[in-house]
């Protein structure tokens, strides 16, 4: 049997972050190739086709069943066992992203050289950087006139407020793209497009001062060697622990359509991306290499067939081996249960399908036994901590068209709620029930789902809100006690969110300014963890 602690040693587990379009897919798909897994390449680019077809919830339908099998991909490279987990783009963008991005120990953000850092990337970067994720950077299309690349340096580090070290650097752009000069191995990758190439066949030059080199790219040439002197004076050495705590990113320049500078991305991840480490839970710290299973639910993800409520609970494997027909324990409700089946996700050998190991995801189909932020175990009593639900942006108010189907209006939105699919606030005066959304498209979702699941037609309204904060007292300003006297002179504007916490809902951000410094002794926070 495989020795738990080498397993862990070889895992790595990451997500590609990036703004839609600037290749994602592409570069998925070029990293699949080098592990062999052609046919699930092939997969990715049927999903991607999918996604362009239609462009509303029809749509988002289709993609669930897909994507369950799409949303995690393992593969070999090396010795080491990959697990690129997707983050959903713009379209069904949502929560989930945020909660994918604490299962990872690793992100992968891929900038468009044409248009910079672009909005989506800074959010999901944010993410990553409260959590301190170490992040590597790839800069695509550079087979297309785009940006100067020290201006892409500077505007990495300004916006993203990080120390990029450029492993390479581009030769020329556009129609004079030449190639990457790497800076640690001190040599040229001549660039050759092409779509199917596998990588590893490129010409390779020798040291920057080579006359062979300035006699055949010439000016483009001139510039890089310029831009290099620069580089070389002003960026830092690269420190593997400044990587480990998220302050520095490796930064790659290439095109993924042409897999050019993709292995090199590919090398970096394997050498030094971290492989899983401890995770907190409430009652101690969990090392990947105990003999035990456990893991944590960090994303639900509800079935194509409406008729059957199934779910299917993405689990990430934390500590010890997980084996088929093995018996869990859900800490939350102290239920055991024994899976029957595991959905193991693509893979090209077929024993990685057998068991699991830190760093891994498993999906587990049940009809509502897991629920968001579960932890599984053999029998401890453990909670993991830190999947974050963030306060909504959105809020709206919801009622069923047929007052008959209120109770199913409750249960729709309960599952959808455990789901993570959007928040419910149930206000502590009043009978409206509200739904708090990041992304407006959620909203859409969850009517069609009420409808096509639950067979009720909800009504989705304005409300006077715009902001929520959840509240909290800590012990020293009054605990339990001030909170209550908090909550009973904000009744009229307070809620319960799904798990019974407390939050203020408000119509401005400036009200909240108001109440913030009218009750010094409150928290009010932005974000709950799951606990
Ligand atoms: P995603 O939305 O981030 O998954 O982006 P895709 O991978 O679908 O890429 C978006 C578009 O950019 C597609 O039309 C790709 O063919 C194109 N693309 C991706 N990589 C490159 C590249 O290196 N060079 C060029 N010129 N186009 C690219």
């Amino acid at each position: 049997m495989p020795d738990i602690a080498s397993e862990v040693r070889r895992r790595r587990t990451f997500a590609i972050i990036s703004h839609p379009d600037a290749g994602k897919t592409t570069l998925t798909e070029k990293l699949l190739l080098f592990s062999g897994a052609i046919h699930i390449a092939g997969s990715v680019k049927a999903r991607k086709a999918a996604r362009h077809a239609t462009s509303d919830w029809m749509e988002i339908e289709k993609q669930r069943g897909i994507s369950v099998a799409s949303s995690v991909m393992q593969m070999e490279y090396r010795d080491c066992v990959i697990n690129l987990l997707d983050t959903p783009g713009h379209q069904d963008f949502s929560e989930d992203t945020y909660r994918v991005l604490t299962a990872v120990d690793a992100a992968l953000m891929v900038i468009d050289a044409g248009n910079g850092v672009e909005p989506q990337t800074r959010r999901l970067l944010q993410v990553c950087r409260a959590r301190n994720t170490p992040i590597l950077t790839f800069i695509n299309k550079m087979d297309r006139e785009v940006k100067a690349p020290l201006d892409l340096l500077d505007e990495i580090e300004r916006e993203l407020g990080m120390t990029v070290v450029p492993f390479t650097w581009p030769v020329g752009m556009g129609k004079l793209f030449h190639g990457v000069w790497d800076r640690r191995a001190d040599q040229m990758r001549v660039f050759a497009p092409g779509e199917d190439r596998r990588g590893g066949d490129e010409e390779i030059l020798a040291g920057r001062d080579t006359p062979a080199i300035a006699q055949r790219f010439g000016l483009e040439w001139q510039q890089a060697l310029d831009e290099l002197e620069l580089v070389d004076g002003a960026t830092p050495p690269f420190e593997h622990a400044a990587f480990l705590a998220g302050t520095q990113t490796p930064m790659f320049f290439g095109s993924a359509i042409n897999n050019f500078g993709v292995k090199e991305v590919l090398d970096a991840l394997v050498e030094l991306a971290p492989p899983p480490g401890p995770k907190p839970a409430l009652q101690r710290e969990v090392a990947p290499t105990e003999p035990k299973f456990s893991g944590v639910v960090f994303k639900i993800q509800a079935n194509m067939d409406p008729a059957h409520r199934d779910r299917i609970a993405f689990v990430r494997v934390a500590s010890g081996r997980f084996e088929r027909g093995m018996k869990l324990r859900i800490t939350r409700t102290s239920k055991e249960f024994k899976p029957n089946t595991v959905v193991s996700f693509l893979s090209q050998r077929r024993e990685l399908l057998e068991e699991a190991y830190a760093g891994d995801i498993i999906g587990i189909p049940n009809h509502g036994l897991l629920q968001l932020g579960d932890t599984l175990t053999e029998g401890e009593t453990l909670q993991f901590t830190g999947l974050p639900f963030f306060a909504p942006e959105i809020i709206r108010s919801v009622e069923v068209a047929d007052p008959l189907r209120t109770k199913q209006l409750k249960a729709g939105l309960q599952q959808l709620g455990e789901e993570g699919a959007i928040q419910v606030f149930r206000p502590m005066a009043g009978s409206v029930l509200l739904l708090g959304a990041v992304g407006q498209l959620q909203f859409e979702v969850v009517q069609h789902r009420l409808e096509t699941e639950y067979g009720v037609k909800a009504r989705i309204g304005a409300s006077p809100y715009h902001v929520v904060r959840w509240v909290t007292c800590p012990p020293e300003n009054g605990g339990e006690a001030e909170l209550k006297r908090f909550i009973d002179a904000n009744v009229h504007r307070m809620a319960w969110d799904a798990v019974e916490a407390p939050a203020i809902l408000l119509d401005h951000a400036a009200t909240l300014r108001a109440v913030e410094s009218n009750w010094p002794k409150i928290r009010f926070h932005a974000m709950r963890e799951h606990a």
